[in-house]
C-alpha cells in the first residue's frame, strides 16, 4: 500500500518573514499523520525551515550531480544533507526549460541524491506542443527511460508527472488523461525494474493542483499524491491539499 505524499515546491520563493507558513504547514502536516507531507523551499531556507518544521521533512529543489567543485551557483547532495534536507526534487520541468537539462542530468542528479541517503522526487512530463500532437505518452515514457535510475524503489524514489502546460497556469489535464499517463508512466517503470518495485513508487501528479481540484485528482488510479507550486506557498492554500489527501 502506497502513503500518500503531498509535496510543496516554494520555487525562488521566500524570505525569513515566510518561515511562519513552514510552521503551519508543518502543524497540518502532524495533524495528519496517515499521509507524507514534504516542504522543499529555496536552499536559503533549508536549515531555518528544519528548525521550524517539527520533523516534516525539508527538501531541495535541484542537487548537481558531482559532490563538489567548480560549479558556480549550484548546490551538491552534501550539502543539502548538511543544511538538513532529506529529500530534493529533480528534472523539474523549469530547470529542463531554463537551463537546459536533460534527462540524463535528471538521472544523475537522483544519483548524486541518492548515493548521499537523500530521497529524491523525479519530474517528468511533456509540453503542449508534445500533447497536442499526440507524444505525450511517449515523451514522458522516454523522459523515464532515460531518468530513473537502475536501483529506484518506493523506499526512496518518487515520480512526479508534471506536464508544462499545465505548472502555474491554472490549467489541468483531464482525469482520463490523468489516469492514462499515470498507468502508462507505472507500467513503463515495471519494464524497467520490474512489477513488484514498480508497485512501490509512488507517482505524484504535479500542475494547477488547489484545495478546489486536489480530491478529484488524488482520487485518479495510481496518483499517490502531489507536487505543488504555486498553492504551497501559504498555509491557508496548502492545507486544504493536505487534507484533500489524508
Ligand atoms: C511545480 O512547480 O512543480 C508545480 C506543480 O507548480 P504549480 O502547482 O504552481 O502548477
Amino acid at each position: 500500500m502506497r502513503r500518500k505524499l503531498v509535496a510543496g515546491n516554494w520555487k525562488m520563493n521566500g524570505v525569513t518573514d515566510s518561515l511562519g507558513e513552514v510552521a503551519k504547514i508543518a502543524k497540518a502536516a502532524a495533524a495528519n499523520p496517515g499521509i507524507d507531507v514534504a516542504l522543499c523551499p529555496p536552499a536559503t531556507l533549508i536549515a531555518p525551515a528544519v528548525a521550524v518544521a517539527g520533523g516534516m521533512p525539508i527538501g531541495g529543489q535541484d542537487c548537481h550531480e558531482n559532490d563538489s567543485g567548480a560549479h558556480t551557483g549550484c548546490i551538491s547532495a552534501p550539502m543539502l544533507k548538511d543544511a538538513g534536507a532529506t529529500l530534493t526534487i529533480v528534472g523539474h520541468s523549469e530547470r529542463r526549460a531554463d537551463q537546459n537539462e536533460t534527462s540524463h542530468d535528471a538521472w544523475a542528479k537522483a544519483a548524486a541524491a541518492h548515493r548521499h541517503g537523500l530521497n529524491v522526487i523525479l519530474c517528468v512530463g511533456e509540453t503542449e506542443a508534445e500533447r497536442n500532437a499526440g507524444r505525450a505518452e511517449r515523451v514522458v515514457q522516454a523522459q523515464i527511460e532515460k531518468s530513473v535510475p537502475e536501483d529506484a524503489e518506493g523506499s526512496w524514489f518518487t515520480l512526479a508527472y508534471e506536464p508544462r502546460w499545465a505548472i502555474g497556469t491554472g490549467r489541468t489535464p483531464t482525469l482520463e488523461d490523468i489516469a492514462s499517463i499515470h498507468a502508462i508512466a507505472r507500467a513503463k517503470l515495471g519494464t524497467m525494474i520490474g512489477d513488484d518495485r514498480a508497485q512501490g513508487i509512488r507517482i505524484l501528479y504535479g500542475g494547477s493542483v488547489t484545495g478546489a481540484n486536489a480530491a478529484s485528482i488524488l482520487a485518479v488510479d495510481n496518483v499517490d499524491g502531489a507536487l505543488v507550486g504555486g498553492a504551497s506557498l501559504t498555509a491557508e492554500k496548502f492545507v486544504p491539499i493536505i487534507e484533500a489527501a489524508a
